[in-house]
């Protein structure tokens, strides 16, 4: 199976289990404590994920349905599709950030939210170990971890364990974004620990045809600093 990559793969697990988790677990939560470039970049970010909810709201809800959310973060999606009813399981290669998701689902309940039937189950698990059988399979903003030929295995690898839909999210390779990361890469702050990928749409989509899904559904995400492609694919 294809894989980041040895040291790449180290790299990230361990920026992610460390600075990396600092530094996302404020953009991911709701404290004060970020700069505007990470304000930015969450609320970018919440627009992704509110349109994943409302797409799978749009095509008939997620009670009982079974998910995958590979690459979970600190549950963004995992935890509000557990509580409208899906059987989640959500895993990251960082044990903090899955063990963050964990400590924000059990919070959540605790704060009054009204446990789901299922409770999800976080665990941490490198994409490629993720195995099993779901309705749907959704992997949001871990492609841009991926090289661009290691991008096609991962996507199939994805395809392989959705039985009726994968929804994807990455950053687009567009000569305006391209251009744009280049001038960050010129001024390297601590944020940018690991190397980032930008991915063209086309071979995004060629690699999920290949792997027997259409596309039915994307949008694009933009703001300031948070760049962000959706697709949503059924297998055809
Ligand atoms: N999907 C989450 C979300 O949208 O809220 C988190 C996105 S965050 C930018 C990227 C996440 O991908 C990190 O939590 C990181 O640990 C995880 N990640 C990176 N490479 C991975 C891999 N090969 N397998 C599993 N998780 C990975």
């Amino acid at each position: 199976m294809l894989q980041t990559g040895g040291d790449e793969l180290e790299a990230v697990k361990s920026y992610f289990d460390t600075t990396g988790f600092e530094r996302w677990n404020k953009i991911y939560g709701e404290t004060d404590e970020v700069n505007k470039v990470q304000l930015d970049i969450r609320q970018g970010h919440a627009q992704t994920v509110d349109k994943v909810l409302r797409w799978l709201d749009e095509e008939g809800g997620v009670v009982g349905t079974t998910i995958c959310d590979a690459g979970c973060g600190t549950g963004s999606l995992s935890i509000p599709l557990a509580l409208k009813g899906a059987t989640v399981s959500a895993s990251d290669i960082s044990s903090s950030m899955a063990g963050e998701a964990q400590r924000r689902y059990d919070a959540t309940v605790a704060a009054g939210a009204t446990p789901p039937k299922v409770a999800p189950k976080f665990e941490t698990m490198d994409l490629e170990s993720c195995s099993g059988r779901y309705h749907t399979v959704c992997c949001l903003d871990v492609m841009i971890h991926y090289p661009t030929d290691k991008m096609e295995g991962m996507v199939q690898h994805l395809a392989s364990l959705a039985d009726e839909r994968l929804i994807i999210s990455f950053a687009p390779n567009t000569l305006a974004y391209a251009i744009l990361k280049r001038i960050g890469e010129l001024f390297p702050g601590p944020s940018k620990a690991t190397r980032a990928y930008l991915h063209k749409e086309d071979d995004v989509e060629a690699a999920l045809a290949k792997a027997g899904f259409k596309v039915t559904k994307r949008e694009m995400t933009a703001t300031s600093f948070y760049f962000s492609r959706l697709l949503s694919a059924q297998r055809v």
